[in-house]
Formats: C-alpha cells, sequence, structure tokens
C-alpha cells in the first residue's frame, strides 16, 4: 500500500512552526507497514492544493493531509479535497451535536464560522475529534482515498490512534511486525559492511540500518498473515544478527534504550555506579537518572566544573592540571579514581572535555573529551573527538561515557566469570 503526506499551512512554509506531523505520521506508517514515498507542504491556497491533488493522487493510494480543518476563511483544506473529488459539502449532525456540546461546556456559544467545521463532504466517514472541535475525514472517491486530520498535533495524534491506524489495518489484512536490534560503537558503514548480504537478499523479513548519536539500530520487518506468522519469519534474521555482532548488540527490544542496557547489566552483576561531570555538566548523570528504579545503584554525582572542584571534590592533583590540563587523559584518570574513593560505588564514570564554540586551541580543539571508567580499581580512559556544536558534543559525550562503562562492565564481568 502506498501513502503520502501532505502537510497544508502557509506557516509551515514560511518555517514560523516545524512540520512535526509529517514525522510523527511518516513514523506511524512505517510502523503500520504502509510505505510512504513523498512528503508534500502546500500553503492556505486553493490553487496549489488542488495541483498538489492531482499529483498526489496519480501516484499514491492513499494521501494523508493535516491542517486547515479550522473554523477560519483560511481553512480550506476539506473544500478544497471536496472540490477535487467533485463531492457536495453536506451538514455532518454527529459533528453539529459535538461542537454544540464542545462549547456548552466551555459556557460558549459557537460562531457561525464554527458551524463550518460540522460540513463535510457527502459519503466520507467523519473520525471523531476527542481533543478539539474540528472532525477528521475519510473520503473515498474515484480520484482516491484521502485522510483528513486536523493540524494541531495533539488533535492530529489521537485521531490516527483511534480510527485512522484501524483503518489502515483494515485496508491490508496482512500483520506487519518489526524489531530493533540496537548496537552501540560501531559505525553505520562498519554494520551495513557486516550484513551486506543479508542486505541484498532481503524480501519478507526486510532489513534496514539508522544510524543515531554513537549507535546503529539494525530494523527487522515482517510481514505475515498473523502476528504468529510474521514473528516467526523475524526470529532467524535476529538470531544470525546476534551471532554476528554479538557483544556489540545492547538490545533487541524497541523500549531498552542505552542506558536502561546499562543499568539492567549493572543491576544482574549487583554493582554501583557513580558519575564525575565537567563538561556534559550532569548530563550523564541525568541520562542514567531517566530509568526508573536506577535509585538502587546509581549513588552519586558530581559536577566538578572548575579546576578547584576538581582538586577538592575529586582528589585531582594540581600538578596534574598544571602540567596536562583539565582536558587530558591523565585528569580524566585522577578524577574517575577520586570518584571511586568518594563514593565508594563499584563502578565510576568520569568526562572532561571541550565542548565549544570557544575554548579550543590547535593541541586541544573543540569536540576533544576524554571519558574514563573505573571499574573496582581498573581504569580505562578514552580519548574521542567529536564534531558538531556545543549540545552536539555533549549529546556525544553522554553516549561515549554510557559505552565505555558497558564495555569496560563487560570486560570485568569476562574476567570474573573465567577466574571461577
Ligand atoms: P485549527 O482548528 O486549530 O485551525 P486546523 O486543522 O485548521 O486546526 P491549522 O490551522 O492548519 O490546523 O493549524 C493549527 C495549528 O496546528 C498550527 O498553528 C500549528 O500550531 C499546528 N500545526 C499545523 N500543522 C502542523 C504540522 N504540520 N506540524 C506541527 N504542527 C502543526
Ligand atoms: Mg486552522
Amino acid at each position: 500500500m502506498k501513502a503520502e503526506i501532505i502537510c497544508v499551512g502557509t506557516e509551515l512554509l514560511l518555517g514560523n512552526i516545524v512540520n512535526t506531523n509529517a514525522a510523527w505520521l511518516a513514523e506511524r506508517l512505517a510502523g503500520l507497514g504502509v510505505s510512504c514515498f513523498y512528503q508534500t507542504v502546500v500553503g492556505d491556497n486553493r490553487e496549489r492544493l488542488l495541483e498538489t491533488l492531482g499529483i498526489a493522487a496519480k501516484r499514491s493510494e492513499i494521501i494523508l493531509l493535516s491542517g486547515g480543518l479550522g473554523p477560519t476563511q483560511d481553512d480550506m483544506t476539506k473544500e478544497t479535497v471536496a472540490e477535487f473529488c467533485k463531492k457536495k459539502l453536506v451538514m455532518d449532525d454527529k459533528s453539529r451535536a459535538h461542537i454544540e456540546e464542545y462549547f456548552a461546556a466551555r459556557g460558549m456559544k459557537p460562531s457561525e464560522n464554527n458551524w463550518k467545521q460540522a460540513m463535510v463532504p457527502e459519503g466520507c466517514r467523519v473520525l471523531d475529534n476527542h481533543n478539539g472541535t474540528a472532525p477528521g475525514m475519510v473520503v473515498e472517491s474515484a480520484k482516491g482515498r484521502f485522510i483528513l486530520l486536523p493540524g494541531p498535533p495533539e488533535e492530529l495524534h489521537l485521531m490516527f490512534e483511534e480510527s485512522v491506524a484501524p483503518y489502515l489495518k483494515a485496508l491490508s489484512p496482512n500483520v506487519i511486525l518489526s524489531q530493533t536490534v540496537k548496537t552501540c560503537g560501531l559505525s553505520e558503514s562498519a554494520v551495513e559492511e557486516q550484513i551486506r548480504d543479508l542486505i541484498d537478499k532481503q524480501s519478507n523479513p526486510t532489513i534496514a540500518t539508522y544510524a543515531k548519536t554513537g549507535e546503529v539500530h539494525i530494523r527487522v520487518t515482517a510481514g505475515g498473515e498473523t502476528a504468529k506468522e510474521a514473528g516467526k519469519l523475524i526470529k532467524p534474521l535476529v538470531k544470525e544478527l546476534k551471532n554476528r555482532f554479538g557483544n556489540d548488540i545492547y538490545t533487541t527490544e524497541d523500549e531498552v534504550t542505552l542506558e536502561k542496557a546499562l543499568a539492567d547489566l549493572l543491576t544482574s552483576a549487583e554493582l554501583t555506579i557513580s558519575c564525575a561531570e565537567s563538561c556534559t555538566g550532569g548530563l550523564v548523570s541525568a541520562t542514567l537518572i531517566n530509568v526508573p528504579g536506577i535509585s538502587e545503584l546509581y549513588k552519586a554525582g558530581f559536577v566538578t566544573y572548575s579546576n578547584k572542584a576538581k582538586r577538592r571534590l575529586l582528589g585531582v592533583k594540581k600538578g596534574t592540571l598544571q602540567k596536562y590540563g583539565a582536558v587530558s587523559s591523565q585528569t580524566a584518570e585522577e578524577m574517575v579514581k577520586g570518584l571511586l574513593a568518594e563514593t565508594k560505588t563499584d563502578v565510576g564514570i568520569a568526562v572532561t572535555g571541550i565542548a565549544g564554540p570557544d575554548g579550543g586551541t590547535k593541541e586541544k580543539p573543540v569536540g576533544l573529551v576524554y571519558i574514563s571508567c573505573n571499574v573496582k580499581g581498573k581504569i580505562t580512559v578514552k580519548e574521542c573527538h567529536f564534531k558538531g556544536d556545543r549540545e552536539k558534543v555533549r549529546r556525544s559525550s553522554v553516549t561515549a561515557a554510557l559505552m565505555l562503562a558497558r564495555s569496560c562492565v563487560l570486560e570485568y564481568l569476562s574476567k570474573v566469570t573465567f577466574g571461577k
């Protein structure tokens, strides 16, 4: 089933608002196994919307539109789709009653404009709006299937989940299932290289890679008559990926994040953790604290931004700071050493770097970050060179810190198990 998305709104074209509806709809369509090959943004303009509808109807079976369903003059999506499909607008009694109730509940009277929202193309399926007044619509005509959704994201999301997803599922009886295999520490090209043969011969299931900050996810998607059948097709491929990537895979569950995977690993090994941060300013701690139940293992975090704080709170030596600087592997090592001495946890992570935009030099450019990990006295320091602005460098540092902690803990565990 081929679909496309048309977002209507002059404010989108002007860049006044970000087109989050397109991204959201695209992701949901992919999840439902509906292929989306085009996205268009068009202003609140009858002629240009007609032209856009004409192009879309030629190449897609389902056309999803967002925006322009409201009561004002510039809202014209419904009128234009009706014109395109050669359908009259008629009053929908249920929508009329809904508008009446909506305003009565707020002690207000609907204006003439509001009634306009109860007019719908003849014969269409009306979709209830439980977060607002403008109803959505599915218009099925000789020209194609059009799904009209309101612009405000909270209205669009709820309507999609309640009415559009079931409608699309009923159109294509196949069940689509997907599973995400998440790797860390590898580049996208390295991952692709290792699964080139699987990508080349893919049909059902399909296999695709997605790069995230410091991570590469591999999505395996299969279709079948039942969920069980689709699941059966996915399983052997996920097993094969596990064989190929081993410990570089931190989870095969969609909802598990890197921080959650690290927390689970620490829990199963009964290890506690603490953090000492400079350029990330507490972001590593905050990310770990995203995980519910982390209090069992996360004990303390220090933001040691100044040299004085690094010395006083973590016992970094004055001589080390003078000789090598705050951004150095020596300082990172002493930070994480002092951290465990102070917090008495089993594992420590420390980060010191130059996030920019200022502070870089030729020897120590912006993006240079040292990350250290201490597992019961065994210290590993990693030198990283990140690209991007301050925000990006800090985000990349957090991911790299979590990855380093994970690999150091895995190494520690392999030795402990081996020694037994
Ligand atoms: P309303 O009844 O509020 O007028 P509508 O269906 O007519 O709803 P629009 O007038 O096009 O929708 O947009 C209303 C608001 O919804 C916009 O001001 C904007 O905040 C949000 N919005 C519209 N389109 C998008 C989009 N593509 N992505 C994100 N937000 C959007
Ligand atoms: Mg509007």
